[in-house]
């Protein structure tokens, strides 16, 4: 199933919390919805949903308009919401029970509760009231009561904040086997979350797609805005020239015979580097490329 988010816009009172989205979740594809905080995730989270309507523009799941109040297709979505919302009061099977029976699971609702309690790994805790259970067990049934129905689509708000390192692999892990079936669009604000989990980016912020691209591609969004060269050569160059290097923008006396080059071409500047130092008789001993992560390309987009 496919998300298809075409043009909303979002107003609270007069502040635009989405300005004129579209983006497409294609069928089976994990997608991560990446942004600082405000940045408009969760508004976008909750209209996909229809827990929300937009101010303009539409969501489609399926091909449906989930603003036409669609029994069927918000069916085939799971949502867990920010802050994961729970009844510390009721036991889990009993709160998975609740769950199931607002979808109207029927004669497979045992099967299911029981399924889904084996999956998100909550066997050793099932009988323990919410309330009882440390955040990372919490987020499991946060989880199961997004999967209980089997779903088509997931959306995931924040899905891993506030755990601890061991509990993010862990919910991270059920999240990846889950959307190996399912089509899955996931919020964070954590850069390496999306670097392990999703096949997509989408960068968000003040309400507007900054970027969208394949996981790979990302990187290149900052190719050609700016490379950064250390290069240690065997004696002092001479910096009006090194400068002179074409599309050198930028070089930094780091210490020693160390430097740091600076282009914002498009082409590799290594071997202009090193064209340069024969030209001039120097010999290079060390040459690094800085790689860009996508923690640069957040701020490079969101700044
Ligand atoms: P994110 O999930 O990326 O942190 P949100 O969607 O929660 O962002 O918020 C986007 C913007 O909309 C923020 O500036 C936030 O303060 C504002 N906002 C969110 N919910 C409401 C609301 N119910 N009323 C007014 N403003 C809101
Ligand atoms: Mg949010």
């Amino acid at each position: 199933m496919s998300v298809s988010v075409r043009g909303v816009s979002k107003l609270y009172g007069d502040q635009k919390a989405l300005d004129n989205i579209s983006f497409e979740v294609k069928s089976g594809e994990i997608v991560g919805f990446l942004g600082p905080n405000g940045a408009g995730k969760s508004t976008m989270m909750k209209i996909i949903t229809g827990f929300m309507p937009p101010s303009s523009g539409k969501v489609f799941v399926n091909g449906c308009d989930i603003g036409d109040d669609n029994i069927e297709v918000r069916k085939r979505i799971g949502y867990l919401p920010e802050n994961n919302p729970l009844y510390p009061d009721m036991f889990i099977r009993e709160y998975l029970s609740f769950v199931a029976s607002v979808y109207k699971l029927g004669n497979e609702q045992g099967k299911a509760i029981d399924e889904i309690i084996e999956v998100t790994g909550l066997i050793p805790e099932q009988n323990k009231k919410i309330g009882a259970l440390s955040k990372g067990f919490r987020q499991r049934v946060g989880l199961a009561q997004a999967l209980i129905h089997n779903p088509d689509v997931l959306i995931l708000d924040e899905a891993t904040s506030g755990l601890d390192p061991n509990q993010i692999v862990e919910i991270r892990n059920l999240i990846k086997e889950a959307g190996r079936k399912k089509t899955v669009l996931f919020s964070t604000h954590i850069m390496q979350e999306v670097e392990a989990i999703c096949d997509r980016i989408i960068i968000i912020d003040h309400g507007i797609i900054k970027a969208d691209e394949e996981k790979n591609n990302i990187y290149s969004r900052l190719h050609g805005t700016v490379q950064i060269i250390t290069v240690e050569f065997d004696r002092q160059p001479d910096e009006t020239n090194l400068r002179s290097i074409p599309d050198v923008t930028g070089v930094l006396h780091l210490k020693d015979n160390l430097w740091q080059i600076e282009s914002a071409g498009k082409n590799d500047i290594r071997s202009q580097i090193f064209s340069y130092a024969v030209t001039n008789k120097l010999t290079v001993l060390s040459l690094q490329k800085k790689e860009n992560n996508l923690e640069e390309v957040f701020r490079h987009l969101t700044n």
